[in-house]
């Protein structure tokens, strides 16, 4: 297994694997990039068909990360890790108590939090044994609710904020009165951003796969029910996609009817040129890791303390940076996408980067 000729390998910092017998555990922990400060990113356990493509998922996953926080203007670097084994059959607690040392070893390079396959539960066992997992501490949430370490809220308020700043950038309007917006899948993100719309008087559209997540949309927040095939093609203003990456590809950009796409989901392209397509078709893109930022800023504030006028307002700062992506991507004629990775770059390569 190569590491250094990895086409996912990026100039990673450091990559660790760890090995433990008695409880089966096999992990690996990639260390992006630095520069801003302690590596963050989720632990995630997956049945991998094979080592070789944990090591794909943690090299790329990591990366993404650098790319998140640094475009968040958070302290923060980014790093990865992956256990190799189907949660449901081989996680016990043993096995997470022995991922909690391995993390302890990384010292404070890299910080761990909840991801596909563990829970917030099983971090606060890994805990045990190192001060380096997040996202397990009970605050008050960002709606003033207490809160146990769920980003969604703050995904949620993230998104809707990022939401604003585009319909401000392609529609001309500060006021949601009246807009029709279509969110796809309306869980734990989707249906908050669907009550912020509903409280500012969007007009709503949801599907889901759940119909009684549906249902809950419609009762309470007077959202119309579209099947899950109608709702990429509606006839809406705003698209917001809360439920599954790859869902702007080439059959469903040339269906779509909306003008601004601004959603949770992460990974929406499913692959590069569809940023491009987007933009050919007139359709403002908001990138994905720049709208969804509202968890991980929250996150953060765990950890450097929380203050919820300070989260709020780095929250609202999402709005800022999505401006100056779409500034820059009309002055320079290219990608929204394309140009948020720029500037994410900009954010953590320049040595003298400002972090907040
Ligand atoms: P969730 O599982 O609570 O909600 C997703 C919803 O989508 C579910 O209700 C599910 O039934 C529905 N769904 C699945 N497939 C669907 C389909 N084909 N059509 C319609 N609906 C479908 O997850 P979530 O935490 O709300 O996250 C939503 C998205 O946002 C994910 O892509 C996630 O990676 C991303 N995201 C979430 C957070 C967070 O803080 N939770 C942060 C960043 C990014």
């Amino acid at each position: 297994m190569s590491v250094f000729s990895h086409p996912e390998f990026d100039q990673h910092e450091q990559l660790n694997f760890f090995s433990d017998k008695a409880t089966g555990l096999k992990a690996i922990i990639a260390v992006h990039n630095t520069n801003r400060g302690p590596a963050l990113g989720g632990c995630r356990m997956w049945n991998y068909a094979s080592d070789e493509d944990a090591l794909r998922d943690v090299l790329r996953l990591s990366k993404g990360m650098t790319y998140k926080s640094a475009l968040a203007n958070l302290g923060l670097g980014g790093g990865k890790s992956v256990i190799i084994g189907d949660p449901r059959q081989h996680k016990s607690e043993a096995l997470l108590e022995a991922m909690g040392r391995f993390l302890n070893m990384m010292g404070d390079r890299y910080i761990a939090a909840e991801d596909s396959g563990t829970s917030v539960a099983d971090l606060t066992v890994m805990g045990r044994h190192t001060r380096n997992v997040a996202g397990i501490t009970e605050r008050t949430g960002i709606d003033g609710q207490p809160c146990n370490g769920d980003p969604s809220p703050a995904t949620a308020y993230g998104t809707f904020v990022g939401l604003r700043a585009a319909v401000k950038h392609r529609l001309g309007r500060d006021d949601l009165r009246g807009l029709k917006v279509a969110v796809q899948g309306v869980g734990n993100v989707g249906y908050r951003l669907a009550q912020h719309l509903a409280a500012a008087g969007a007009e709503l559209y949801v599907t889901d796969i759940h119909q009684d997540q549906v249902q809950r949309a419609v009762e309470q927040l007077g959202a119309t029910a579209v099947s899950a095939e109608q709702i990429l093609a509606l006839d809406v203003d705003v698209l917001a996609p809360c439920a599954l990456g790859a869902i702007l590809n080439d059959i469903s950009i040339p269906q779509i009817k909306a003008r601004v796409i601004a959603g949770a989901s992460n990974n929406q392209l499913a692959a590069p040129h569809h940023d491009a397509m987007l933009r050919q078709q007139g359709i403002l893109y908001t990138p994905d890791y720049a709208i969804n930022a509202g968890g991980i800023i929250d996150i953060y504030y765990e950890r450097v303390g929380h203050d919820h006028q300070r989260v709020l307002a780095h929250i609202e700062s999402i709005g800022d940076t999505l401006n100056e992506i779409f500034q820059r991507a009309d002055a320079s004629d290219r990608p929204t996408g394309e140009v948020a990775n720029e500037l994410a770059e900009e954010r953590f390569l320049k040595p003298e980067a400002v972090v907040v």
